[in-house]
């Protein structure tokens, strides 16, 4: 037989109140207690990372400190042998010699200078000795004889002197040379007559790149760069050097500024670690600054914060490699908790549900009624039970079939549902073709508007099978109890509106009968009438 309307509870966008929907409470608490114990973990995972942080954090800053100070100390080894060399120089310059600027005397002399302590020292690092005039102009060149009179007046080894002429040698800063085409930076010492008036200066070029592989074979590889920096702020060395090949003297100007950038904020703090970042440079910056050494040279550490996080990441692999482990055994063994649990609560809910209808079943009522009841007597509110039979229903199923039959409960037990809507409401299918809804803060007088509402919307229902016979419409016939105010056990309420039930069943059915109060003298008819359905009046109270 085809029903005109789909099966329940298919047909329920959300289940109404007393619909079975399926207590979630274990698995709330098991999500709640996950949610927990994950929050520990990672408060917990959160502090050792923060722990091994400020460690390496040390760690790493002690490091850069010794791989500066080497680096600073390789430097001024280079720059000191360069200073000794041009000492050495100097007095060969005679007045004579440089006031005829004779530049291929000159060069003989530098060249011969040259010659004679390469022999003794190590000087592969240094790549030539110039002597510039008062002007700054180039007058020799040591290897060969310049052809032109360079104007060298803009380098900071010359203008150092000409703004102080009392220095001693100043370094001047990290440069790409004209000629080789390679970083090189100068040292430089003054030239002065016997009236002590400034005739030049004689500077030695440094190859920047054969200190660099120097360096390379002393130091690990780190991700640290090494800066020198003059008190001006320029660059006059740095490791690694990072230029791209083919930079220009501009590339390296502009690079050494932006450094300076990065590490000005924190100059007068020496020798801690340091957060900066510059307006240049988006990126934040650990650094830390050396004290000066005997060159007037600042050395500063600098390493990326994202670097820093690289190698941080990259050496606690393992931790958070376990983290992770921890955090996925953790929500694995509460998935299969959550199954069992939802499994275990999926079958106690089945053996509440009533099948056909998708009520709870008779259960409910033992359940809920002793404590709504109590819970009225304390409140003062009363409370009230309709005991619900249909009317000759076991004709439906003579006639149409059990499936109608089930279909017509179905969609009954649909408007009990729907009549018990409130929050604490609730409704059972109590057996064969009667429902029992239990209805809290409802008097009796509203209590049996309720009924009569409900009678009134089963009667509207329309199932086209029924339209040949005279079972249109459903008719029920329905028992009002309401508690009092003398406190009764909760199943004597039952009784009553079941006695009420079938007391409309005897009137004639499709009716509402409100049950007296126990002992109520003044519906003395009614108890003759329980009596002869077997009910005595010790039942009732
Ligand atoms: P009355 O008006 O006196 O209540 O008459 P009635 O036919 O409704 O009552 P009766 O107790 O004589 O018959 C109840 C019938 O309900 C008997 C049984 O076939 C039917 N019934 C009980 N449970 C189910 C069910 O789950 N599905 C179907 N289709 N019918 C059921
Ligand atoms: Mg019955
Ligand atoms: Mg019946």
């Amino acid at each position: 037989m085809m029903a005109d309307f789909p099966l329940y509870p298919a047909r329920l966008p959300s289940p109404p109140q007393g619909m079975l929907t399926g207590s979630f409470t274990s698995r709330l608490k098991l999500r709640r207690h996950l949610v927990l114990i994950l929050t520990a973990v990672f408060f917990i995972s959160g502090i050792a990372l923060y722990t091994a942080w400020g460690f390496y954090v040390r760690v790493i800053g002690n490091q850069m400190e010794q791989n500066g100070a080497t680096v600073s100390l390789i430097l001024q080894d280079a720059l000191e042998r360069a200073v000794k060399l041009l000492i050495l120089t100097r007095p060969r310059l005679t007045e004579e010699i440089l006031h005829s600027k004779d530049s291929a005397q000159i060069d003989a002399v530098l060249n011969s200078c040259m010659g004679e302590f390469g022999q003794n020292n190590k000087g592969d690092q240094f790549d030539f000795m110039i002597l510039l005039d008062a002007s700054g102009r180039l007058i020799a060149r040591s290897g060969e004889d310049p052809q032109r009179r360079i104007d060298f007046s803009d380098r900071s080894y010359f203008t150092d002197f000409r703004n102080n002429p009392d220095k001693k040698f100043t370094v001047g800063r990290l440069r790409v040379d004209q000629i080789t085409g390679r970083s090189a930076l100068h040292i430089s010492i003054p030239l002065k007559d016997s009236q002590n008036a400034f005739l030049g200066i004689l500077a030695l070029q440094l190859d920047a790149e054969k200190i660099l592989r120097q360096l390379q074979e002393i130091l690990t590889h780190t991700r640290e760069q090494v800066v020198l920096l003059k008190p001006n702020g320029y660059t006059s060395f740095q490791y690694p050097l990072n230029f791209t090949p083919g930079a220009t003297d501009a590339d390296l100007l502009k690079r050494s500024l932006l450094i300076q950038g990065l590490i000005v904020n924190q100059k007068g703090d020496r020798g801690r670690l340091h957060r900066v970042s510059s307006d240049g440079h988006s990126e934040m910056t650990y650094a830390i600054t050396l004290p000066e050494d005997h060159f007037g040279l600042s050395t500063s550490v600098l390493i990326t914060t994202r670097d820093m996080v690289g190698l941080f990441l990259k050496e606690n692999t393992i931790l958070f490699l376990s983290v992770l482990i921890v955090i996925l055994i953790i929500s694995l063994l509460f998935c299969g908790l959550s199954t069992q649990a939802r499994n275990l609560e999926k079958s106690i809910l089945e053996t509440k549900t009533d099948p056909i209808t998708g009520l709870r079943n008779r259960s409910l009522a033992h359940e809920e009624l002793p404590r709504l009841v109590s819970h009225a007597l304390r409140t003062s509110s009363p409370l009230s039970v309709l005991f619900i039979d249909i009317d000759h229903f076991k004709s439906f199923n003579d006639l149409y079939g059990h499936d109608f039959g089930d279909m017509v409960l179905q969609k009954i037990a649909r408007s009990i549902a729907d009549f018990s809507s409130r929050p604490l409401d609730c409704c059972c299918r109590w057996g064969g073709e009667e429902f029992v809804m239990i209805l809290p803060e409802t008097g009796a007088e509203d209590a049996v508007k309720i009924a009569n509402q409900l009678m009134e919307c089963v009667s509207k229902i329309h199932l086209k099978e029924m339209r040949k016979t005279y079972h249109n419409p459903i008719t029920l016939s329905i028992g009002v109890a309401t508690t009092t105010l003398c406190p009764e056990p909760p199943g004597a309420l039952i009784i009553r509106a079941d006695a009420a039930m079938l007391f409309a069943k005897r009137e004639g059915r499709n009716r509402v009968v409100l049950a007296p109060e126990p002992g109520d003298a003044y519906c003395a008819e009614c108890v003759v009438y329980y009596e002869g359905c077997s009910l005595t009046k010790e039942a009732l109270t």
